[in-house]
């Protein structure tokens, strides 16, 4: 269990595996790099739907904001792009062991698969495969995750540059979504173009149209 006595960053490694799926995406040749955005879509999605789930014996989770909303916001001076959601959110452990380990059972199906396989190409895998919030380091340098538990007043922050460890701490409240989670992409300069409206727009309608929550555009956080 994590215990974050005060607000100093703690510096971990990422489990072996998870080392090695980094690596892949960071080095990854794959050209359809678009995934990444689908699949954070998807976790917003899936964050909203659990909460909405738990708030079905708890409707206290949803305090006055009670409408599911994912919000992504493109800021092309900073090269950033964020995607946002007011779903269940995560605490520092549950942060810890869903975006340090490979627990989770597309990213082990993937990894076996790229080991046992010496017939395709990891990048082949990447698309056949979800592989989930890891992908995000196909197109950012570096991640920061702010999330805070529904019903929780304590926030969280984790961050990682994908090269093999990530920081854990606790969060500002004032920095951190009133609840849910905030996933910040430093891009890279060759991926500059998911800072753009016109770019993030056109994707976001191809990929992610069937998302059950709304998804709102903006430019620059406030
Ligand atoms: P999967 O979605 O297949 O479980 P991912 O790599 O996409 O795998 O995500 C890993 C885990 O991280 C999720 O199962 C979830 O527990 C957690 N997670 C990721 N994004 C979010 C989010 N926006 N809100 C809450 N939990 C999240
Ligand atoms: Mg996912």
């Amino acid at each position: 269990m994590t215990t974050m006595s005060d607000a100093a960053p703690e510096t971990r490694s990422f489990e072996a595996d998870v080392s090695k799926l980094l690596h892949l995406m960071v080095h990854s040749v794959y050209s359809d790099k678009d995934v990444f955005l689908r699949e954070l879509v998807s976790n917003a999605a899936d964050a909203c739907e659990k909460l909405r789930y738990e708030a079905v014996a708890k409707p206290e989770l949803l305090g006055d904001d009670p409408r599911a909303r994912i919000t992504v916001t493109f800021d092309p001076d900073q090269r950033q792009l964020t995607v946002e959601d007011n779903g269940i959110g995560m605490s520092a452990d549950e942060m810890t062991e869903a975006l340090g380990t490979i627990a989770r059972s597309g990213t082990k199906a993937f990894m076996d698969q790229f080991a046992a396989g010496k017939d395709r190409e990891g990048s082949q895998l990447i698309g056949q495969f979800g592989v989930g919030f890891y992908s995000a380091f196909m197109v950012a340098d570096k991640v920061d995750v702010t999330s805070r538990r529904a019903g929780s007043e304590e926030a969280a922050a984790w961050s990682s540059d994908g090269l093999g460890t990530y920081t854990i701490r606790e969060a500002e409240p004032e920095t951190a979504p009133a609840r849910g989670t905030r996933v910040l992409l430093h891009l890279k300069e060759d991926a500059a173009d998911y800072a753009q409206r016109f770019s993030v727009e056109r994707k976001i309608k191809a990929q992610s149209g069937h998302v059950p929550v709304p998804i709102f555009l903006r430019e620059k956080p406030d």
